[in-house]
C-alpha cells in the first residue's frame, strides 16, 4: 500500500506567506512584480499557479521553466537560512504508524521535489520519512489530473490511497480511480470535503488517527 500524501494543508500547516517565494521567482525572471494576484491556489500544483501567474501578467507560458529554475535557486537559499514551518498535530505520528503497517509513505504534491523536501524538512520532517522514487509532484503539471495519472504508470496495481486537503485532491483522486481521504487541517472545512468523494473525513491526524489508519487498513486487505 502506498500512501500518497499532499503536503500543504495535510502534513504542514498553510503559511500565509507561503506564496511569497513564487512571487520573488516570478520577479526575478520577468523583471517585475506580479500586477495580478492567484486569488485561490489551493489545490493547483505549482506548474498550474505559475503559468497562471504568467499568462495573467501577459508573459508567455514557455517563461515557467525559468521560473521554476529560479524558484529552486529561492526555495534553496530558504533552507539555507533556517526556514521554519509547522507540522500539523498528528502528521509525524501518523507517518510512523503507516510505517508499523509497512505502508509506504510517498508524496503526491503540487510543489516541486526540491520545494517539497524544504517544506518538509523545515516542519521537523525527515527526508527518509518518504519513499521520493514513488512520489509525485507537480511543478511541471498542468493540473493535479494530470499528476494523478501518472499514479498507475509508476505504482503499476500496486494499491494507493491520496490523503489532501482540498476538494481538488478528491477530483484528482477520482479521476484516477484512486481513493482518497481528507483531513480538514488546510483550508476547507469537514462539511466542504464531506461534499467529495472521501472516504472518511478527519478534522485532523491527531484525533483522527485510527480512522484513517482503519480506512487504509480496509483497503489494503482488500488489495
Ligand atoms: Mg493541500
Amino acid at each position: 500500500m502506498h500512501i500518497l500524501w499532499d503536503i500543504d494543508g495535510t502534513l504542514i500547516h498553510n503559511s500565509t506567506d507561503g506564496a511569497a517565494v513564487y512571487l520573488d521567482a516570478f520577479t526575478r525572471v520577468t523583471g517585475a512584480a506580479p500586477a495580478k494576484l492567484i486569488t485561490n491556489p489551493h489545490g493547483k500544483t505549482e506548474g498550474q499557479i505559475l503559468t497562471d501567474l504568467l499568462v495573467l501578467n501577459g508573459y508567455a507560458a514557455t517563461l515557467l521553466d525559468d521560473v521554476l529554475t529560479e524558484l529552486d535557486v529561492r526555495t534553496q537559499a530558504l533552507h539555507d537560512n533556517g526556514y521554519v514551518r509547522s507540522a500539523v498535530t498528528g502528521g509525524p505520528q501518523a507517518l510512523r504508524a503507516a510505517a508499523d503497517h509497512r505502508w509506504a509513505n510517498a508524496l503526491l504534491t503540487g510543489n516541486g521535489h526540491q520545494h517539497s523536501r524544504v517544506k518538509l524538512l523545515a516542519a521537523g520532517y525527515a527526508a527518509e520519512d518518504f519513499n521520493w522514487e514513488t512520489s509525485f509532484f507537480g511543478d511541471r503539471s498542468p493540473d493535479r489530473h494530470h499528476l494523478t495519472a501518472l499514479v498507475a504508470t509508476v505504482l503499476g496495481d500496486q494499491p494507493s490511497v491520496i490523503v489532501g486537503d482540498t476538494p481538488n485532491d478528491g477530483l484528482a483522486a477520482d479521476s484516477a480511480n484512486i481513493p482518497f481521504i481528507a483531513v480538514a487541517t488546510g483550508t476547507y472545512s469537514i462539511a466542504d470535503l464531506r461534499e467529495t468523494s472521501a472516504l472518511v473525513v478527519v478534522e485532523n491526524l491527531e484525533n483522527g488517527l485510527d480512522d484513517v489508519l482503519g480506512a487504509i487498513d480496509g483497503l489494503a486487505t482488500r488489495g
